[in-house]
């Protein structure tokens, strides 16, 4: 095949418009920087209506973070049953899965965009886990309650990946092994849980402090701080022998599994940092810890 002079200056030309127009492109898009991985203690949904200490954190962690290109949240309250999930809805709903609170929880939205292509990505990543896109859940409230605080904007992409309350500890701590591959992308990891969630034992007039109501939920939640210090992740995977106090601390396991998800997805050599610790309602422990 030949080309005469006016088909090879025409190629000239665009291959030059285009490479002018990538180097335009990577003079104005900033390098995409690697966001943590974190661990955050929701506690009772009325956090969002209120202004505490644990509130505040939040809301100066949120700035201390930065902008993520998107956030992919494990929460507590989407359990799937030898599945995982992906929420790959470009608009996500706003999810009020508690009952008996005032109205103006039901009343609150948090209009964050999906993250498809992201959402899309973390399930061929764990594809080998037999995960699947779906379009069947948006933000519960172990996502958007602490999200309001955090980027309370609601402008950074968020997308959830569901717990397979089927597995035990070393396979949370696997997913959040894979899902660590998006930090590097600019996506947040958000595990949203409780170290200690028992609302069976709730104590309606305990203060907000460091000392708990009942002793078993501070010696858990104690020994779960040392285990995260020393990275101690199998002692964490096997938190039913780590303490005597963890058949009432984390009497069923939904809320404490999130924690594997953000330790999983922790690099190594990366030192935990202790963001927020204390109890409210004498049995929720709201320790937040960040790695990365
Ligand atoms: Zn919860």
């Amino acid at each position: 095949m030949t080309y005469n002079r006016r088909q090879i200056m025409s190629a000239t030309l665009s291959i030059t418009l285009l490479n002018l127009a990538d180097l335009a492109a990577a003079g104005t898009t900033k390098p995409i920087q690697r966001m943590p991985s974190i661990f955050v203690g929701h506690g009772s949904p009325m956090n969002v209506l209120q202004s505490n200490e644990f509130t505040r954190t939040l809301q100066n962690w949120g700035k201390a973070i930065g902008h993520p290109t998107a956030i992919l949240v494990v929460s507590a309250h989407w359990l799937t049953h030898n599945e995982t999930k992906v929420a790959v809805q470009a608009y996500p709903k706003t999810i009020h899965d508690f009952g008996g609170f005032p109205q103006a929880l039901f009343d609150m939205q948090y209009p964050a965009p999906g993250a498809p292509e992201f959402a899309k990505q973390a399930a061929s990543l764990l594809s080998s886990r037999g995960a699947k896109p779906s379009e069947d859940w948006g933000l519960d409230h172990g996502a958007w309650t602490v999200l309001h605080f955090l980027y309370p904007k609601a402008d950074v992409p968020v997308f959830q990946v569901s717990i397979d309350y089927a597995q035990g500890g070393d396979c949370h701590l696997g997913v959040g092994r894979v899902l660590s591959a998006l930090r590097d992308q600019g996506v947040l990891i958000l595990a949203s849980g409780n170290v200690v969630h028992n609302l069976r034992h709730i104590d309606m007039h305990a203060t907000d402090g460091l000392v708990a109501s009942r002793p078993w939920a501070q010696s858990f939640d104690a020994a779960v701080k040392a285990a995260i210090l020393s990275h101690d992740t199998k002692a964490l995977a096997r938190y039913e022998r780590l303490d005597a106090g963890a058949q009432l601390a984390a009497q069923t396991p939904d809320h404490y599994w999130p924690l594997l998800y953000a330790m999983g997805a922790a690099r190594d050599g990366e030192a935990p940092k202790l963001v927020f610790e204390g109890f409210q309602l004498g049995t929720l422990s709201m320790r937040c810890v960040q790695w990365g």
